[in-house]
C-alpha cells in the first residue's frame, strides 16, 4: 500500500518522462520541506570541514514528527529559497541531500524489515513531466551509492524498532528522548571517520538508552 498519497508509486521497471529545465523551481519555496538525513548532514559537514553540530546549526532547522522523533530540514531564505540555491544553481551539487538527488522520485520502506523499498513519484510540478523517458529503477540506482542503501536500510529498520520503544516511554521524558535522538542520529559523528560504523554504533546505543527509559518509568 502506498503510505504517501501525494506520491504515485512506480515499479522499478516503469517509466516516467522528466525534463530538467534548470528553472530552479524545485529549490524555491522549499521552506521546511527538504529533509536532511544524518548521512546528508555528514557529507555536507565534511564538504565544508565543519563539525556536525556546527553544520546542523548553520544549514538546518529542527522539527519533530510523531512522538518526539527529531528531523532536520534545510534552512531557507526569508523568501523560501533553499540557502544553497545561488545564481540558479545548487552550491552543494556534489553533496546535495538524497531528497534532491532522487527528485522527482523518492523512496520509502516497503515492508517491516525495510529489506525492500517502494519508489514514489511526486505529483507536484507536473510541467516537468515531459521529454525523455526514464526507467524508475535506473533513476534511483544512478543516484544512490552503496552507502546510501546501507544507511536507509539501517535507518528505516531501526526507526520502526525505536517507534515501538517510544510508545512505552512516558511523555514527561520527551525532552530527554529528543536530546538522545539528536545526539545519536546527528551529532555524535566524527567526519574524519567513516559514517556507517559510527551510525550503527550510535543507533545501538540509542536503542539501549531508550529501553532503559522504559524501565525507569
Ligand atoms: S540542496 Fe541544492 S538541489 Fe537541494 S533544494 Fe537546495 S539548492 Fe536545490
Amino acid at each position: 500500500m502506498n503510505p504517501f498519497p501525494q506520491f504515485e508509486e512506480l515499479k522499478a521497471n516503469e517509466t516516467f518522462r522528466f525534463r530538467c529545465r534548470s528553472c530552479g523551481v524545485c529549490c524555491r519555496n522549499v521552506k521546511m520541506t527538504v529533509m536532511v538525513e544524518s548521512l546528508d548532514l555528514f557529507r555536507i559537514a565534511r564538504h565544508y570541514n565543519l563539525e556536525m553540530t556546527e553544520a546542523a546549526e548553520r544549514f538546518t532547522e529542527a522539527a519533530t514528527v510523531g512522538w518526539g522523533a527529531p528531523i532536520l530540514l534545510m534552512k531557507a531564505t526569508p523568501e523560501g529559497n533553499c540557502i544553497f540555491h545561488k545564481s540558479s544553481r545548487c552550491e552543494i551539487q556534489a553533496v546535495k541531500p538524497r531528497t534532491c538527488r532522487l527528485y522527482p522520485l523518492s523512496m520509502g520502506p516497503d515492508d517491516e524489515d525495510a529489506k525492500n523499498f517502494i519508489i514514489l513519484k511526486t505529483s507536484e510540478r507536473q510541467f516537468h513531466y515531459t521529454g525523455k523517458e526514464h526507467i524508475a529503477g535506473e533513476w534511483v540506482a544512478s543516484n544512490m551509492s552503496g552507502e546510501d542503501y546501507a544507511y536507509i536500510t539501517t535507518e528505516y529498520r531501526l526507526l520502526r524498532e525505536l517507534g515501538r520503544i517510544l510508545k512505552r516511554i512516558p511523555r514527561e521524558k520527551e525532552a530527554d528522548v529528543l536530546k538522545q535522538m539528536l545526539l545519536c542520529r546527528f551529532f555524535m559523528l566524527e567526519t574524519s571517520e567513516s559514517f556507517m560504523p559510527q551510525y550503527v554504533r550510535n543507533m545501538a546505543r540509542l536503542k539501549l538508552t531508550l529501553e532503559q527509559m522504559t524501565k525507569e518509568s
